[in-house]
């Protein structure tokens, strides 16, 4: 559980390698001051961030070290798992009741930590018909054709795999191909669209509804493209929610104590290493500078990184996750 940084990053900073990031082991000493004060929350992503990217998505197990440091970890902070998947396979695969879940990218939230009591929050449900429909197509179009390729459904979104796809030019082809019927699902075409899938199929009534939402979109991840509601919420504004939720719940307990308004200012950290997670980091970012840490996860080669991030902080592997939130527990016992 060493926490140093290894020669190697520190030549990657001084050769400016690590694009300006700052080694997020230098935050602690920050933190050592936060932690008397309380109002601490963290955020986590989990595939690359706490479990390490694998071939297969099924089998992107949490490491059983960082399984026992995070168990530790959310009996003493808030803490919040932040991810693409659905909420029940996060949740199995961390089986921990003191957690937050934000599945689907923050569109299903559901779970108990410190200072967070959600039951059943979920945002876009009535999406699933229309994401139904566009993941037919893709099954049918793409993921019967091409080899390795795969569908997962997330809760209110779903995700095509193509990691496993060998040929590079088959993987060309997938993408080509996704867009194009993503594209035919978004806010310009859906409604024609749903007309001609219903030349062939009973509509149930329900196309009055369905051509009143937004469409869809795609956001391309690593290795995968997720096929999401073409809403204004991503884990940006789940964030900004959840610390809504979470600062409410501390007024309402404090001014029923004090008898008067009082407000809170928690200190936040998100630590995440998709796309995705940039509309977390924006959001950290507008939060007083010592008060939001955004730290990027990258999978130990700072090429990996291959786009522009907002995340002013940097952890270069799921192992260094674990051993930050573990010098993190330990500054914690100290203070
Ligand atoms: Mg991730």
């Amino acid at each position: 559980m060493a926490n140093t940084t290894t020669s190697q990053q520190v030549t990657q900073e001084k050769n400016g390698a690590t694009n300006g990031l700052i080694d997020a082991f230098q935050i602690l000493n920050k933190f050592k001051q936060k932690i008397t004060s309380g109002n601490i929350l963290i955020f986590l992503d989990y595939d690359g961030t706490l479990s390490p990217i694998v071939d297969n998505p099924t089998q992107a197990k949490l490491p059983l070290q960082t399984k026992k440091t995070l168990d530790l970890f959310a009996q003493k902070f808030s803490t919040i798992i932040i991810s693409g998947r659905a909420h029940n396979k996060i949740y199995n695969f961390v089986q921990n009741d003191q957690i937050l879940y934000c599945g689907s990218h923050g569109l299903q939230v559901n779970g108990v930590t410190k200072g967070l009591n959600i039951a059943q929050f979920q945002v876009g449900t009535e999406y699933l018909p229309l994401l139904q429909m566009c993941a037919k197509e893709i099954q049918e179009q793409i993921i019967d054709k091409i080899k390795d390729s795969e569908i997962e459904w997330n809760g209110v979104c779903f995700t095509i795999h193509y990691r496993r796809v060998g040929d590079k030019k088959n993987q060309e082809v997938l993408l080509k191909r996704v867009y194009d019927i993503v594209e035919r699902f978004n806010i310009k075409n859906v409604n024609n669209t749903i007309n001609n899938i219903n030349v062939n199929t009973s509509n149930n009534g329900k196309d009055a509804n369905l051509k009143a939402l937004n469409g869809l979109t795609a956001r391309k991840g690593k290795m995968v493209v997720e096929i999401v509601p073409a809403i204004e919420w991503n884990k940006g504004k789940c964030l900004s929610w959840v610390l809504d939720q979470y600062v409410k719940g501390k007024n309402d307990k404090q001014g029923k104590l004090e008898k008067k308004e009082v407000s809170c200012s928690p200190t936040v950290l998100y630590i995440g290493d998709d796309i995705t997670d940039e509309d977390a980091f924006k959001i950290v970012n507008t939060l007083d500078e010592d008060s939001g840490f955004g730290i990027v996860v990258y999978d130990n080669n700072i090429e990996a990184l291959n786009r522009t991030t907002s995340a002013k902080y940097f952890l270069p592997s799921t192992t260094k996750v674990e051993s930050f939130l573990y010098q993190l527990l330990k500054v914690s016992t100290i203070a």
